[in-house]
C-alpha cells in the first residue's frame, strides 16, 4: 500500500469480491451482475474471464464494474462458463497487470484465478520459485496460486488444488476456471467468505449472496473453511481437502464490510448488526431524544440501538452515493473537503437535541471527529457517540486493508482520550463479550484486531515470521 492510500484508509476495506458461474446460457453477463452486487468490495478494477467449452477469453481493466465491462466487452465474453472479480488492492500495486482474474496458459490448459485474502507466506514462496526460474507478471500473490497448480504433478484437478493450497498460509476465498470446470476454494480457518448458489440450470459461486439474489440464484450453503468445491458436468464435487485446525470467520464481515441483505458465514448481516445495536444500548445506555446512524454501513446497529433503547431512529445524516474514486484517494486540498462531500447533517432533525450516533468502529478516529463537528454545527445539543464493535488495536494480516497499528487510535489512546480527540459528551464502544453475543458460533470467528489472539502466523521479515499465530 503507497503512503497516501494508507494515510486516506480511516476505514478498513475489504480485498475484494468473487464471483463464478457454471451452466448458464450467457455465462458473462450474470457474472456482470454478480459483480455489481459486490461493488461494495472493491472499486479499483474488475474483470471477467469466460470459457465457451474451447476457447477461454478475458477482459479486466481499471475502474468499477459498470466502467470496465461494457455490453461490447460482454459480447465478446461467450460461453456458460465465467468467474470475475472486483478488486481493492491489499497486496501489488493498483496496476492493469494486477488486475483480476489472472488468467495463465500451463501444460494442462488454460486456468483463472479470482483470489479474496491474502497469502502471509507469500513472499517466501515467490523467492524459492524465482530462485527456481519461475517468472512472475504481476506483484500480486494470487499469481503464486497459479504457480503452484501448474507446477503440481497430482493428475485430477482437485489433487492439483490440494497440493496448491496446502502450500499458502493465510486468508484466501479462491473463484477458478479451466476450460471446463468452476472451482472454488476457502483457506481451512476460512477468513474471507464463499458461497454456493443454485441457477436453474447451473451454479454460482460469490462472496455474498447479494451476488445471488440479483441474478436470481438460490443460496444452497457456504463453502466451508478448508473445503474445495469443483462444478463440471457431472455435477458440484466437494472435498474437505484442506485440514482445517479451527474456524476464524473474520468477524468484520459481520460488522462493517458485507451487504446487510447478504447472509454471509451462514449468518444473516442485518440480524447480526441489529443484534450488535440492541446489545451495545443495554451495555452503554445514553439520556438522548434520537438514535441517528454514520450511514449506510451503521444503519442497521442504529436501528437495533433504537430498538433497544426505545429511543427514536432519525435520519440525522444523508451519504452521497455518487461519490467516486477520487475521494476514496484523494489528494490533500480535496480529502479535507471529503467528509462534506459524502455526508451532510438534516438540521430541522439535529437543531438542539441530545444526539446517539451509531458507527460501526473507530480506526483512526479522523472521519468520525469531521462528522462530529459537522453534527455540532447543525446543531446537536449533546453528542453521544456508540460503537457498534470494541476499540481495534491491532493491523489485520488477513486480507484486509488497515493503517499500521500506530495509526489506530486505540491502540494508544483510552476511551476518554478518544472522546476528548473526538469532541463527543460520551463515548462508548461494544464490548467484546457483547459482540460475541450476537454471532451463533462465537468460536468460529477471528477477533485479532481488537487485541484477542492472531489465529495464523502472520508476515514475513527476511523469511522470518514477524509474529506467530498466538491463539487455539
Ligand atoms: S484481524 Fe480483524 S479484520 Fe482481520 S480477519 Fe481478523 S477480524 Fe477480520
Amino acid at each position: 500500500m503507497n503512503d497516501r492510500k494508507a494515510h486516506a484508509v480511516d476505514r478498513f476495506r475489504d480485498g475484494c469480491g468473487v464471483f463464478g458461474v457454471y451452466g448458464a446460457g450467457s455465462a458473462a453477463e450474470l457474472v456482470y451482475f454478480g459483480l455489481y452486487a459486490l461493488q461494495h468490495r472493491g472499486q479499483e478494477s474488475a474483470g471477467i474471464v469466460s470459457s465457451d467449452g474451447e476457447c477461454v477469453r478475458g477482459h479486466k481493466g481499471l475502474g468499477l464494474v459498470s466502467d470496465v465491462l461494457t455490453a461490447d466487452v460482454l459480447a465478446g465474453l461467450p460461453g456458460s462458463l465465467a468467474i470475475g472479480h472486483n478488486r481493492y488492492s491489499t497486496t501489488g500495486r493498483t496496476t492493469l497487470e494486477n488486475a483480476q482474474p489472472l488468467l495463465v496458459n500451463y501444460r494442462g490448459g488454460k486456468l483463472a484465478v479470482a483470489h479474496n485474502g491474502n497469502l502471509v507466506n507469500a513472499r517466501v514462496l515467490r523467492e524459492k520459485m524465482e530462485a527456481r526460474g519461475s517468472i512472475f507478471q504481476t506483484t500480486m500473490d494470487t499469481e503464486i496460486v497459479a504457480h503452484l497448480i501448474a507446477h503440481s504433478r497430482a493428475r485430477s484437478i482437485e489433487g492439483k488444488l490440494k497440493d496448491a493450497l496446502s502450500r499458502v498460509r493465510g486468508a484466501f476465498a479462491l473463484v477458478m476456471m479451466t476450460e471446463d470446470r468452476l472451482m472454488g476454494a476457502c483457506d481451512p480457518r476460512g477468513f474471507r467468505p464463499l458461497c454456493l448458489g443454485k441457477l436453474d440450470k447451473g451454479w454460482c459461486l460469490a462472496s455474498e449472496t447479494c451476488g445471488l439474489d440479483i441474478i436470481g440464484a438460490k443460496y444452497v450453503r457456504p463453502v466451508e473453511a478448508g473445503e474445495v468445491v469443483v462444478i463440471g458436468k457431472d455435477g458440484v464435487r466437494s472435498s474437505k481437502a484442506l485440514k482445517s485446525t479451527g474456524k476464524a470467520h473474520c468477524i468484520f464481515e459481520l460488522i462493517y464490510f458485507s451487504r446487510p441483505d447478504s447472509t454471509v458465514f451462514g449468518e444473516s448481516v442485518d440480524k447480526v448488526r441489529r443484534s450488535l445495536g440492541r446489545t451495545l444500548a443495554e451495555e452503554s445506555p445514553a439520556r438522548a431524544d434520537i438514535v441517528m446512524a454514520v450511514p449506510d454501513s451503521s444503519n442497521s446497529a442504529a436501528l437495533g440501538f433504537a430498538e433497544g433503547s426505545g429511543l427514536p431512529f432519525e435520519l440525522g445524516l444523508i451519504r452521497n452515493h455518487y461519490v467516486g474514486r477520487t475521494f476514496i484517494d484523494p489528494v490533500q486540498r480535496v480529502r479535507d473537503q471529503a467528509v462534506k462531500v459524502k455526508f451532510n447533517p438534516v438540521r430541522d432533525i439535529l437543531k438542539g437535541k441530545r444526539v446517539v450516533v451509531v458507527d460501526d468502529s473507530i480506526v483512526r478516529g479522523t472521519t468520525s471527529r469531521k462528522l462530529i463537528r459537522l453534527i455540532r454545527k447543525a446543531g446537536a445539543r449533546e453528542v453521544h457517540f456508540r460503537v457498534g464493535s470494541p476499540p481495534i488495536v491491532g493491523s489485520c494480516f488477513y486480507g484486509i486493508d488497515t493503517p499500521s497499528r500506530a495509526r489506530l487510535i486505540a491502540s494508544s489512546h483510552s476511551v476518554s482520550e478518544i472522546a476528548k480527540f473526538l469532541g463527543v459528551d460520551t463515548l462508548a464502544y461494544l464490548s467484546l463479550e457483547g459482540l460475541k453475543s450476537c454471532v451463533t458460533k462465537p468460536d468460529d470467528y477471528c477477533y485479532a484486531c481488537f487485541g484477542e489472539c492472531y489465529p495464523e502466523p502472520v508476515g514475513e521479515n527476511g523469511g522470518k515470521l514477524v509474529l506467530e499465530g498466538n491463539c487455539r
